[in-house]
């Protein structure tokens, strides 16, 4: 139905930012605060498929206050980075992993399927129009982080799937997620609330899931703490995951656990990677799932010696206590081994190691 491959007409932006002040932007550009000078639309309707693909000036996005996802929020995104290399080529990681989350993603919100290639061509075109806005290599962590998008733009209050849908692609510059340099972070554990649960949308990407752990992250942030880590809401009993990242547990014989994909869970990209290059690196990875009481058991005996969390965004993150109400767990003693596997996927990324996975896809 869709006249396949969707093509990309280049709209150049007549109010591009100077040079300078991309350049100054580029030095420090924090996190999702600034964006480049252009964007991706394309839409789709029953009848056409996707079409009228652009990448057009970055800038406001027309929507009708009655268009379905400001009222029943049927959306769903993406975010992957651009990498630049020594040699000034540029880079991203697995997007076509990306690309096939989105599909699923699209199924469980009942939006159409983007086709993995459409999706790969958007943020090459984007990319290859915005490539200045890649910083250089040789920065540290820098990277363009790209966010692509789907939503029902359909102006209809009625309650079904949205007839007219659009997707978008837009791309912020990234600076190293953790300005101060890596440190631990401290966790609050959500007991009153829960992201996802049985049968709902905890294995999609999509903003809901987002507004639900909002209450929570305020209550953890109250507690000093910068993410909220959130348990299966049957049994209030085994581990899923951050609001927007995955956890790990490293244990003294070596092996590295994470919650098994329960249905609830979403199946990261970094989650997938890592139990990849944590068998190479000699450690025994292992899917499974984990009671709160082993995190507060395993740190106090000294069984469990690491807890990181791991997200496109923060990459690799060691995770220092864990709070809840009328307590905590003390950080576990190392991040040695967090530290060694958040080096190898940089490594990886930045191409400064052989992708002999077959990971990277060049985009300009
Ligand atoms: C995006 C996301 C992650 C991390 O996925 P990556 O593909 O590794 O970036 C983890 N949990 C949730 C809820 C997410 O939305």
């Amino acid at each position: 139905m869709s006249p396949s491959p969707l093509t990309f007409e280049v709209e150049q932006s007549t109010t591009p930012k100077a040079d300078a002040e991309r350049e100054q932007i580029l030095a420090n550009p924090g996190f999702g605060k600034t964006f480049t000078d252009h964007m991706v639309l394309a839409t789709w309707m029953p009848d056409q498929g996707w079409h009228d693909g652009r990448v057009t000036a970055y800038g406001p996005i027309q929507l009708m206050p009655s268009a379905a996802v400001l009222h029943y929020a049927q959306e769903i995104f993406e975010g992957l980075k651009a990498y630049r290399h020594e040699d000034g080529s540029i880079w991203s990681f697995r997007p076509e992993a990306n690309a096939q989350r989105m599909i699923r993603s699209a199924h469980r919100l009942a939006l159409p399927e983007l086709p993995e290639d459409d999706f790969i061509e958007s943020i090459r075109q984007l990319v290859t129009v915005d490539q200045a806005w890649v910083p250089p290599a040789g920065t540290g962590e820098t990277s363009l982080y790209l966010r692509p998008f789907m939503f029902a733009s359909e102006a209809f209050l009625g309650v079904r799937e949205a007839h007219e849908v659009t997707y978008s692609v837009i791309a912020s510059p990234a600076g190293a997620y953790f300005a101060g340099g890596v440190k631990p972070v401290n966790l609050w554990l959500a007991t009153e609330f829960a992201r996802a649960g049985d049968g709902g949308t905890g294995a999609a990407k999509c903003g809901g899931n987002y507004a639900s752990s909002l209450a929570a992250q305020q209550q953890g942030a109250a507690h000093d703490c910068q993410q909220v880590v959130f348990l299966d809401s049957s049994t209030h009993t085994y581990i899923e995951e951050l609001g927007g990242m995955n956890l790990f547990f490293v244990y003294k014989d070596g092996r590295v656990v994470t919650p098994a994909l329960t249905g609830s869970i979403l199946e990261g990209v970094t989650r997938s990677s890592i139990l990849e290059l944590s068998k190479e690196m000699g450690l025994a990875p292992e899917e499974r799932r984990i009671e709160i009481a082993e995190w507060k058991d395993g740190v106090a005996s000294g069984e469990i010696t690491e807890v990181f969390a791991c997200g496109t965004a923060a990459v690799v993150t060691p995770v220092g206590e864990l709070r809840w109400d009328g307590g905590s767990t003390p950080a576990p003693a190392s991040t040695e081994t967090t530290m060694a596997i958040r080096e190898r996927l940089l490594d990886v990324q930045y191409g400064r190691v052989a992708d002999t996975h077959g990971w990277m896809t060049r985009l300009v």
